[in-house]
């Protein structure tokens, strides 16, 4: 396992579409390892491979507390083939746009069909901070980021502070 850089904003790559991963295998599998490695390292809870620099659809949650014992979640392929109409709110923040948190209406509950480690297809039904996190990671695969919920003026002085910060050397 190795830890590996995190791409920040304002990298263009942050806005790439990820493509799927057609066979999971042990490459795939050693990609997880190093974006769950990198995750706990940050430490974050959920991380795309987009950003680590790698365009695939795979995703590595973990929610669970430090004092807890680890319980990754890896999502490859994933898609979500419902949403509840009921919305919830939460305060998010990524790894990719460190210490910036806001708030992000979404849908509260999502099921999606996707593929595990082993490559096996895989269906779940989440609600409350997983369903979040879920779809906060799937549109990293999209090439979206949660300030693109935000007001214009939000989201332009969040770009115009992390570019400034890069200019700087500060990231
Ligand atoms: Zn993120």
């Amino acid at each position: 396992m190795t830890i590996r850089d995190i791409v920040k904003l304002p990298d263009p790559m942050l806005r790439q579409v990820s493509k799927p991963i057609a066979t999971v295998d042990a490459d795939t599998r050693r990609l997880l390892d190093d974006m769950l490695g990198t995750m706990y390292d940050a430490p974050g809870i959920g991380l795309a491979a987009i950003q680590i620099g790698v365009p695939l659809r795979a995703i590595v949650i973990d929610l669970a507390k430090e004092t807890e014992e680890k319980k990754p979640l890896f999502l490859i392929n994933p898609e979500v083939v419902w949403s509840s109409e009921e919305q919830s709110d939460y305060e998010e923040g990524c790894l990719s746009i460190p210490d910036y948190y806001d708030m992000v209406t979404r849908p509260a509950e999502v099921k999606l069909r996707y593929r595990d480690r082993q490559g096996e297809a895989q269906e779940l039904h989440a609600n409350g901070i997983l369903s979040t996190c879920i779809q906060h990671e799937i549109d990293h695969l999209n090439g979206v980021l949660f300030i693109d919920y935000l007001s214009k003026l939000k989201r332009d002085r969040v770009v115009k502070k992390f570019a400034k910060a890069q200019k700087l050397g500060k990231l």
